[in-house]
């Protein structure tokens, strides 16, 4: 059954400002800091500036029992967005037919790489007690789009696609949803447009594509050559921006609010993202059970996930919660060039931080990452969830990419090593850390092999 908000509008109708079926309103939260504003600690600060590589840990974290109390999104948002995927299986099945193992549910496996941890335990020079295991979370391999963005963006897509379908009436409570096929050229009529570092763009793009849509993806000058080119192929409009990422999202957002017709995907805002990433939470909880990996106050979980403007993590780690509360420990590791989530939530400013404000160029070779200002939305949302953040410098995650390849015969990319420095550096601040410590490697299957390649001799 289709729940519909009370906030549901025709897409055409939007006002400008519009942002979301849960009522935030792009402006509301500009211009005064949204939580307590903290005096960000000297040490931090300088460590910050200086481009060093540092560990956070988050003084405003809650007990999840009263931090869920805080939160604009329950439970029952991520259920909605979990049904909705559901629905549309079949139609991603018959798009898609790489989909058939899963039944058109996009899911991404989970496995262990004790040689990596061993490598890392040696290298660090830490006796092995035998206490923790570490696994690999290989949304890099999720299909469709190849990266963790697979979950979020081809889920505001499908949203969005299925609000169109109900005001036109060719899509009714109970149908089978495969049958959207049909009205490729009904959607090609639709525009959907979105900023992004190269991976967002992928995701939005390739599923735009396949369902119709005119789409076009405005690059910011992070993006990888591959990643444009590939969008092409595809018959994506690719606009290319000598700006970063916050300038590239501003100008798609104000070229899409110009035609009625077209729909932006706002990463800076976007709940519809947020959630999507969230469903990730239950369908991790049930890859563990299926492993017999107990999560418990004994047993607790750690996850290491790499942020640029943070939908991705924060909606991860939303959803993590919300399955194993105060069992689970998340770490958020980003570049230190563009720190944005760090100066946004140990500042308390949120998206009214940025990184050059802090002398850093936002500049980093982790694509992915290069976002010098974090949303809004997620930083008020992780202001009580997040454990802590660590950030990396670019070299390291070449060494975390040859690691990976030489000890377990797979390859993500750049964006992705990031999470081996959380691991890495819990380990070195903490020592051993009994329980299951994963590492969310977000991106990479659908690198070329020339560009592989180049990567690893980096
Ligand atoms: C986008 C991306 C992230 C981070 O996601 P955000 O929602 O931008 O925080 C991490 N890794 C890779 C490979 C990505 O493409």
């Amino acid at each position: 059954m289709l729940t519909r908000s009370s906030t549901f509008l025709d897409p055409l109708e939007r006002p400008k400002n519009f942002i979301d079926n849960i009522g935030y309103e792009r402006t509301a939260d500009f211009g005064s800091p949204f939580f307590e504003v903290l005096k960000m600690n000297e040490k931090l600060k300088e460590q910050i500036c200086r481009a060093e590589e540092t560990f956070w840990e988050n003084p405003s974290l809650l007990p999840y029992g009263e931090a869920r109390e805080k939160l604009r999104f329950q439970q029952k948002d991520i259920k909605e967005a979990a049904d909705r995927l559901k629905r549309f299986a079949p139609l991603i099945l018959k798009l898609f037919p790489e989909t058939e193992k899963e039944k058109g549910m996009i899911e991404s496996p989970l496995r262990e790489i004790e040689a990596t941890r061993e490598e890392i335990h040696h290298r660090i020079g830490i006796q092995s007690v035998g206490a923790e295991r570490l696994l690999l979370k290989c949304d890099s391999h999720l299909a469709i789009a190849g990266s963790v963005k697979a979950r979020g963006g081809i889920y505001e897509v499908l949203k969005h696609t299925e609000e169109i379908a109900f005001q036109n009436n060719f899509l009714k409570p109970g149908d089978d949803y495969a049958k959207l096929e049909q009205y490729k050229s009904f959607f090609s009529d639709y525009t959907i447009q979105v900023g992004s570092t190269g991976n967002l763009g992928m995701s939005i793009g390739i599923m735009s594509a396949a369902l119709g849509y005119h789409a076009v993806v405005h690059m910011s000058m992070d993006a990888k050559n591959w990643k444009k080119q590939l969008l092409r192929s595809k018959g994506v409009i690719v606009r290319e921006y000598q700006t970063d990422y916050s300038k590239a999202v501003e100008e798609g957002r104000r070229q899409s609010d110009r035609d009625p017709k077209s729909y932006f995907i706002d990463d800076e805002h976007s709940a519809d993202l947020y959630l999507g990433y969230a469903v990730a939470g239950e369908r991790l909880m049930k890859q563990l059970a299926s492993m017999d990996i107990e999560v418990s106050a004994e047993n607790p979980l750690y996850v290491y996930l790499p942020c640029g403007v943070g939908g991705a993590p924060g909606g991860i780690t939303f959803g993590l919660k919300e399955c194993f509360g105060d069992h689970v420990h998340c770490y958020f590791v980003e570049p230190t060039q563009a720190p944005c989530m760090l100066v946004g939530l140990a500042s308390g400013e949120g998206e009214n931080a940025c990184v050059q404000d802090y002398g850093l160029t936002g500049k980093t070779e982790a694509d992915g990452l290069a976002v010098p200002r974090p949303s809004g939305l997620v930083a008020k949302e992780m202001c009580h969830l997040v454990s802590g953040e660590a950030t990396v410098s670019d070299s390291k995650l070449y060494d975390y990419m040859r690691l990976l390849k030489e000890k377990e015969d797979f390859i993500i990319e750049p964006s992705a090593c990031a999470a081996f420095e959380g691991y890495c550096r819990l380990l070195k601040e903490k020592g051993t850390q009994k329980g299951t410590h994963i590492l969310w490697a977000t991106g990479g299957s659908l690198m070329p092999n020339d560009v592989i390649q180049e990567y690893l001799r980096k």
